[in-house]
């Protein structure tokens, strides 16, 4: 096979940069190693920066997001009983929308299939090679056969888990890491959801987060310890703990109902450099990762795909490898604030097996100084909306 990008990962990042790709006439095959069932499967974030909803109208997949994504002007933090509201739109005008990754996903493989592009599902044993030459390829097994992709270009957007970023030797590869000492249990269930606006939870009990996916799909988090299993946790422990968490005139609203998906998931920083070597570029979570708190893990992939999109187009279509060459910077320039600001937000709300007195009165100083200062509420607000491309 030949094709002039190859793009490793079926997730979001490949996808839409497969479609970003195909609107300026640029040939690119995308490679998966789950079914597509599995994909579509996944569930993940829910609240989209303007970048990732305008990236989507581009491509031409923003119909349903536009009807049935929620607008979210502000959100709400707590520490115990007090609340406070971050309003969005007072402080920059712009909003986040709320809308599943789960359907972002869906959209851009309806989009796929509706252009007749293929996705090569299944693949097992992707290997890279030939990276710093002008000549790349990819290999990979599918139903016994080896099959061997010549391309000029590799876009690695296979995740945290994926081969891309082992393909960068360890001489080159520098890596970041904080990892956190606690996960979130997190739940959906189909009730509606408890405010109209996310809650952030500080509490004495540890952190909990109140979000949605649509008016009849609720998802609820709490901090977990490390060593919990889901099995652990019945839908009534995890429903009781959740009150606990949050602030009684909102627990007075919670609807409970049976969970159709319980998962625990790990809290980490990570952050590797360079985010290109030779012919290889990496986007998404194959570069780095967030901790969930802030939103930002599918929106910061949205953004490197948005750099990549241009650098590609400005080497077909224009003749400039600048792009190529400035990507890495570009990218991981905006990647480390959206790391800073997703590490504050987490150590902000958690409560950190090793905190003393000391830390908690930090965290409530941080609390009060939002609650009092117009500009720190107008710096969590720019950031929770995104920072521009
Ligand atoms: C459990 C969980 C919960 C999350 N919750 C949130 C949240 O609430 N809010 C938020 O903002 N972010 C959240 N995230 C982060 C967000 O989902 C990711 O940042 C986003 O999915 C990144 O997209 P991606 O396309 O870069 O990577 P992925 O979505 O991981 O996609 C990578 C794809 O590559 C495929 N792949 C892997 N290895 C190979 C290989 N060798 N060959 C071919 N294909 C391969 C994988 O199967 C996958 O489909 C969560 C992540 C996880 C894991």
């Amino acid at each position: 096979m030949k094709t002039q990008v190859a793009i490793i990962g079926g997730g979001p990042s490949g996808l839409l940069l497969s479609l970003l790709l195909q609107k300026a006439g640029i040939d690119s095959v995308v490679l998966e190693r789950q079914t597509k069932e599995h994909v579509l499967g996944r569930i993940r974030a829910g609240v989209l920066e303007q970048g990732l909803v305008g990236l989507m109208r581009d491509v031409g997949v923003a119909d349903r997001l536009d009807k049935e994504g929620i607008l979210h002007d502000g959100t709400v933090l707590s520490y115990g009983e007090d609340r406070l509201r971050i309003d969005f739109r007072e402080h920059t005008g712009t909003p986040v929308v709320v809308y599943g990754q789960t359907e972002v996903t869906r959209d851009l493989y309806d989009a796929r299939d509706r252009l007749g592009m293929d996705t090569v599902f299944e693949v097992e044993d992707v290997t890279l090679h030939d990276l710093d030459s002008d000549a790349p390829s990819v290999s990979f097994t599918k139903g016994g056969d080896t099959v061997r992709i010549d391309c000029d270009f590799v876009a690695g957007c296979d995740g945290f888990h994926g081969v891309s970023r082992k393909s960068i030797p360890a001489s080159v590869l520098r890596e970041y890491e904080r990892v956190y000492p606690f996960g979130w249990l997190g739940i959906l269930s189909e009730t509606p959801p408890i405010h109209e606006e996310l809650i952030y939870a500080n509490s004495d009990r540890g952190f909990a987060l109140c979000s949605m996916r649509n008016p009849m799909l609720s998802r609820y988090y709490v901090q977990c310890s490390l060593s919990d299993k889901v099995e652990d946790w019945s839908d009534e422990a995890f429903w009781d703990e959740l009150k606990r968490r949050i602030p009684s005139v909102d627990a007075a609203n919670l609807v409970t109902g049976p969970s159709i998906e319980k998962s625990i998931a790990p809290l980490r920083s990570y952050v590797c450099e360079p985010m290109r070597w030779g012919r290889l570029f990496l986007c998404g979570d194959a570069a780095h990762i967030v901790p969930p708190t802030g939103a930002k893990g599918l929106n910061s992939a949205a953004a490197d795909v948005h750099y990549l999109n241009e650098a590609l187009r400005d080497h077909y279509l224009n003749g400039s490898d600048a792009g190529i060459d400035s990507y890495s910077a570009r990218a991981l320039a905006r990647v480390w604030k959206v790391e800073r600001f997703s590490w504050w937000m987490t150590s902000l709300l958690h409560r950190f097996p090793d905190q003393n007195d000391f830390d908690l009165k930090m965290q409530q100083a941080e609390l009060a100084f939002l609650r009092e200062s117009d500009a720190a509420r107008s710096a969590l607000a720019t950031n929770y909306v995104g920072l521009p491309y």
